[in-house]
Parts: C-alpha cells; structure tokens; sequence
C-alpha cells in the first residue's frame, strides 16, 4: 500500500497538521491501494497563505519565465507518461490502454495547447483608434477543485492557464482519485516550478472543498464536478464575489436520422459506454428516428452484448469497474428505476457481469421505450446505461434534446449536412458534435444551464484566469 499522506505546499512535501487518514480503493478488487490524508482548516490556510505571498512575485513573471516553466513540465510529463497512466488506472478504473492512450495523455494535450495560446496572447493591447489600453492581469490566488472521473485531464484544464495566466493557486483533486494529482506535482516541483505558485492539499468536498470556496484570500474558484456541488459552491462563494467558474454534469442526446451513416449507432453506444459510462459530455440518451428504431435497438443490444467489462490492469478494449461502491450503488438503483417505471431492458440489468463478483463492475446496459421523463432519462447515470428514446420529426427530436436541465454536449448523426447545421444552432449546449467528429484542439469546452458556468481549453480558457484593466490617455 502506498503512504500519500503529504501535502505539496510552497515548494515542499509536507505532513498534514492533523492525522485524518483516507483509503484510496482500487476499484478492480477493492482492496486499498494508497492512504493519504484529509486536509484540515490549518492545512488550507497554509497552502492559500503561501499562494498569496508568491501571487507578487509569480504575477509578474515574464511570459518567456512561463513557457519555460511549461515546456520542461511538458518534457517530464512525456518521461513520466506511464506512471501517470499506471495510477489513473489503479484509483478509478479506467483500463491500461484507456489510461494509456486517453487519460494520461490529455495532460500533454493540455501543456501543449496552453504553450501555443500563451505564445500568442498579448497581455497589454491598445484599444482600436483610441487611447486606451487593454492591460490583462492574472485574476490572482485560484482554488481548483476537481473529479475523479478524466481526473489528470481536468486538473491540467485549470492548472495550466493559471500557471500562464500568472495566478497562483491551491488545487484540491478529488479525494477518490487524488494520486495523479500528487504525480503532476511531482512533475511540477522537477520543472521548477516556484515554491508557492502551485499548491496541493488533499480532502473532501465537506473539508478542504468548503473551506477554499469561502477563504476570504481565494479570488476565483474553478471547479470541475456535479451540479449539485457547483450549485454549494457559488453560494458560498457569493459572499466576497469571488468569480467562479463551472463545469458541470450532462445529459447529452445523440440525436439519430434514418439517413445517419452505418456505423452510427455502434459509435454512439461505444461513445456512452467509453470510461464506463462515467464521462460528463456521454451520449446517454440516444434519440432515434422512428422509421429506423427498431433496427437501432437492435444494434445496440449486440454492441452492448459484446461489450467486454474486466479488471483495469487487463490490456485490451473493455471497460473497467465504476469508480466506488457508492457509484455502483447508485447506478444498480437507477437501473431498477427503468425497469420500475417500465422502459424495456434489452440488455444488461441490475447486478455483477458473470465471473466479476469482486469489484465495482456493471453489466453494460441498454434501455429501450424510454420517454424523456423517466428518471433513467432525466438523471446523470454516470455509468455504462444507454436510454433509447424514438422522435418523429425534427422539431420533436430538438424539443427532446433541450427538454433536460443539462446543456453540455448533444450530437447529431445524419448525412444531410443542412439538416445538421439547423439543428446544431437550436440545440442548447456548449458543444454539437456532427457525425462523431470531436472538437479541434483549441476549442472551448463547457456548459449551457445546469452544466456550467465558463468555458475551458483554448483562448477562453486562458481568459477565465485573467482581469481586464482600462486605462485611458495612453497614447
Ligand atoms: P463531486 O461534485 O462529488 O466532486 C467533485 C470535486 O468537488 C471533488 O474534489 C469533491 O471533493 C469536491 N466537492 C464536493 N462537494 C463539494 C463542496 N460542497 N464544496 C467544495 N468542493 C466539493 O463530483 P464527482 O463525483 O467527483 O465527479 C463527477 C461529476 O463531475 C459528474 O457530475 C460529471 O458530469 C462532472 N464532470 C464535469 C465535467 C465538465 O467538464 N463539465 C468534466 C468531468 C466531470
């Protein structure tokens, strides 16, 4: 078992001021892999204490000190890539090959976009046929919060264009996956990063979650997570009007025409199912043209049936565990739910996979003759769950996808590339994926409605960690 129970604060591994010890559960066979430790109000006022008095000296740092800093982490993160693969797997699941090729490696995606966009931002700018000027200044001391579910890539989202933005900041990973985290600090103290501009304390959202999102010396807090606790979050950050920014949960619709190409429902289901289930932007609910209905479910019951699901270490193209036993939990109920409130099941169901006793596996599963009210279809599964939902025309498929809380990501399969362009202007989310082409690098990612507030990634993403100044008569 692994002793993670330090905490990185201005430039050094320390002990934390109380002994609160947590287990961090390998979700494959729930044994415990690492402990660390919980952090207390005195281990929060440290590690914001030491981001304030370098906030002076880092906020002022040349653009050239930055992407210095940037390009070495880059080299060490590149050298490291397999250690960092190797403990996102191990504390939430996610396969070798998966971690190998996609969660591990959105930390370099992340490095590299934010070198190129920090390359070309200005941060002073003279204001078109005026005398004023634009002076864009680092928001300041940053609280970044994050998941356990692409855990390295959401920290790497808010880490990085704070680092280039010039803020300082204390990040609070989450406590079921924290060993990724405390690998990038590693990385960080290697590249030389300077003591106190990037801070790591380990807690519960309760704990250090709570005491970062009311410090009186905090200026901005990003968080990644649920919407229930984005919503805690900006109450108790209204108070000194720290900004905010938010990503949130999903509910995506993948809306599917007669005339969408073949393999557009194997994609779909293999999209949702992809990290088991557990990302915020999955398809969940697939929204079929009527005509095509039936042939859709059955093609998804076969691409659900041979869905493999085995334990993370394994190499190869199957899924993983769920992350925890309160996930599990939660997910077993929500797909008793469907079959309560009578949505067809036609695959999968409640219970382990055969042979998979031990660890928090789920059976990949599909529902059909879902209507967009059940909770199957209303709820944020996070799990390997497909709702199979029928439309008639294109106005009724537009009204299902919107008719949610959540406004992160919806996809449109069809070949009639006006159609898609019609829809995509009236779906209410950040991202509208056509015909399962992913976003480009540098392209903003975030919420409409419950699932979010900001944008990350690309330039917007550098612009959360950034104050604008005017300043007139400059000639
Ligand atoms: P969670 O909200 O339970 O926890 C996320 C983080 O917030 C953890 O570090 C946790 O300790 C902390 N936290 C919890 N309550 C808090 C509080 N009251 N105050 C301060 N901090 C608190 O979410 P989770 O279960 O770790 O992650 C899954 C959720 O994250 C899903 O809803 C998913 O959709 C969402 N998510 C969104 C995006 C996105 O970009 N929109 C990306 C990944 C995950």
């Amino acid at each position: 078992m692994l002793d993670k129970r330090k905490f990185y604060i201005n430039g050094k591994w320390v002990d934390a001021s109380t002994k609160n010890d947590f287990d961090v559960i390998n979700p494959s066979d729930e044994t415990v892999y690492a402990v660390i430790s919980l952090g207390s109000q005195a281990d929060t006022d440290f590690a914001v204490k030491a981001a304030k008095e370098t906030l002076p000296s880092w906020s002022t740092s040349t653009k050239s000190e930055r992407i210095a800093l940037l390009e070495r982490l880059y080299d060490i993160y590149e050298r490291r890539m397999d250690d960092m693969a190797e403990a996102i797997s191990m504390e939430m699941g996610a396969p070798i090959d998966l971690a190998k090729s996609s969660q591990a490696t959105s930390g370099t995606k992340a490095i590299k976009e934010f070198i190129k966009q920090l390359k070309r931002f200005e941060f002073e700018e003279q204001l078109e046929d005026s005398d004023s000027r634009l002076i864009y200044e680092p928001k300041g001391v940053c609280a970044l919060i994050t998941p356990w579910n692409w855990p390295i890539s959401q920290v790497a989202l808010k880490v990085i264009p704070a680092i280039a933005a010039g803020c300082t900041m204390v990040l609070k990973p989450s406590e079921i996956a924290p060993l990724d985290s405390m690998i990038f600090a590693e990385m960080l103290d290697e590249a030389g990063c300077p003591a106190g501009v990037f801070n790591l304390v380990n807690g519960d959202g309760l704990g250090v979650g709570s005491q970062l999102t009311s410090h009186p010396d905090i200026d901005m807090i990003s968080f990644t997570g649920s919407t229930r606790a984005g919503s805690l979050i900006s109450h108790n950050a209204a108070d000194d009007f720290k900004r905010v920014g938010l990503e949130l949960g999903g509910k995506g619709a993948n809306i599917v025409f007669a005339d969408a190409d073949k393999d557009a429902v194997i994609r779909g289901v293999k999209h949702c199912f992809n990290n088991t289930g557990q990302s915020c932007n999955a398809p969940t609910r697939m929204l079929v043209e009527r005509s095509y209905y039936d042939k859709a479910v059955e093609i998804a019951k076969q691409t659900a049936a041979t869905t493999k699901v085995d334990i993370a270490s394994k190499q190869g193209k199957h899924i993983g565990p769920v992350v925890s036993q309160l996930q599990f939990d939660k997910i077993q109920a929500l797909i008793q739910s469907g079959i309560d409130e009578n949505a067809t099941l036609v695959v999968g169901g409640t219970g382990k996979p055969d042979g998979l006793g031990t660890g928090y596996f789920v059976k990949p599963t599909v529902f059909s003759d879902v209507n967009n009210q059940m909770t199957i279809a209303q709820t944020e599964i996070f799990g390997p769950v497909l709702s199979m939902i029928p439309f008639d025309n294109e106005e009724e498929a537009i009204k299902i996808a919107n008719d949610i809380p959540y406004g992160l990501t919806n996809y449109i399969q069809t070949q009639d590339q006006e159609k898609a362009k019609r829809i995509s202007r009236k779906l209410l989310s950040g991202v509208v994926e056509v015909n399962g082409k992913s976003s480009a690098s540098g392209a903003p990612f975030g919420g409409y409605k419950h699932s979010g507030i900001g944008r990350e990634n690309g330039e917007l993403g550098l612009k959360e960690f950034i104050e604008v100044k005017v300043v007139t008569g400059w000639s």
